[in-house]
């Protein structure tokens, strides 16, 4: 859209004619429909009703020291679509574009050249959802939160959350560090900043729980190698396969109780639990391919 028909807008909005000398328009992507680098989306219904509720939001330069006043406002949004474009999910990738404009004085024309020169070009904004949307089960995270973790994988489907329900917008800013890849945007839900303690607590129990996940596999495929060590049997299959369901505290029990029916059935020989933990998997290993059953 040329600028003198954007003008015509923005003079319609204000109720005031500006000319283009005295006032700068630019546009900027405030969000899009693309999984971002925390795990979330915006639903259609979010961006639609975003693109209702951003018009006249002021935005903020809130980082920059000289910026004082500097503020700019946006009077006009649209929703584009690219049909070339398709998101991780298979969608056509849908972004949220906004015109803003700035009142030119003398303390903002660095900004307004930053601006122009796309040094300033990352969009952070702040908004209220009501609804979380689990992409695998389906649940809702603000109300049920339920176990699975953005961004991994369950049963061939990735984790993330669709963020539903646009209940209030707050401000939006250029920022330095985007989260949303495509659109250059970073969001504050519920319109709070985010906590850096809470962050590096969550990144954490991320870690934490991925290693947990790790050790609990290899403690299955430990229990489920006993349970065929002396052949596949009916029974063998049908305590192998309940593992699935089982946690770390339940296969490690159920590994001790194997480990203890092969001693007792081995009578004297020695037997691996009485190996230091990290030498058991190799030792029954060997027990496997080497000569299963000697009893
Ligand atoms: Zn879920």
């Amino acid at each position: 859209m040329d600028q003198n028909k954007l003008l015509s807008q923005l003079n319609a909005f204000t109720r005031r004619a500006h000319t283009l000398d005295e006032v700068y328009l630019f546009d900027v992507i405030l969000c899009d429909n693309e999984i971002d680098r925390d795990g979330d989306c915006f639903s259609d219904s979010a961006l639609a009703e975003l693109q209702k509720r951003f018009v006249g939001v002021t935005g903020i330069f809130d980082h920059d020291p000289r910026s004082g006043n500097q503020n700019a406002r946006i009077f006009r949004t649209e929703i584009v679509t690219d049909p070339e474009r398709k998101t991780k999910t298979g969608q056509p990738y849908r972004c949220l574009k906004a015109n803003a404009y700035m009142v030119r004085t003398d303390g903002n024309a660095d900004l307004i050249r930053e601006i122009d020169a796309g040094i300033k070009k990352e969009v952070s904004i702040s908004c209220a959802v009501g609804k979380q949307i689990c992409s695998v089960c389906g649940a809702d995270r603000l109300k049920a939160p339920c176990s699975h973790i953005k961004g991994r994988t369950y049963g061939g489907k990735l984790c993330y959350t669709t963020l539903d329900c646009v209940n209030d917008v707050y401000e939006w800013s250029f920022v330095a560090v985007p989260a949303q890849r495509g659109a250059g945007v970073t969001k504050t839900l519920g319109g709070k900043q985010t906590d850096p303690e809470k962050e590096m607590l969550r990144d954490a129990c991320e870690k934490a729980n991925q290693l947990l996940d790790q050790l609990t596999d290899d403690l299955r495929k430990d229990v489920i190698r006993l349970c065929y060590r002396n052949g596949e049997s009916v029974y063998a299959k049908v305590l192998a396969d309940s593992t699935i369901h089982m946690d770390a505290g339940a296969l490690s029990r159920l590994k001790h109780s194997l480990l203890t029916g092969i001693q007792a059935a081995e009578g004297g020989r020695t037997a691996p639990q009485l190996m230091p933990e990290q030498d058991q998997p190799k030792s029954l290993t060997e027990y496997r391919v080497g000569g299963k059953t000697e009893v």
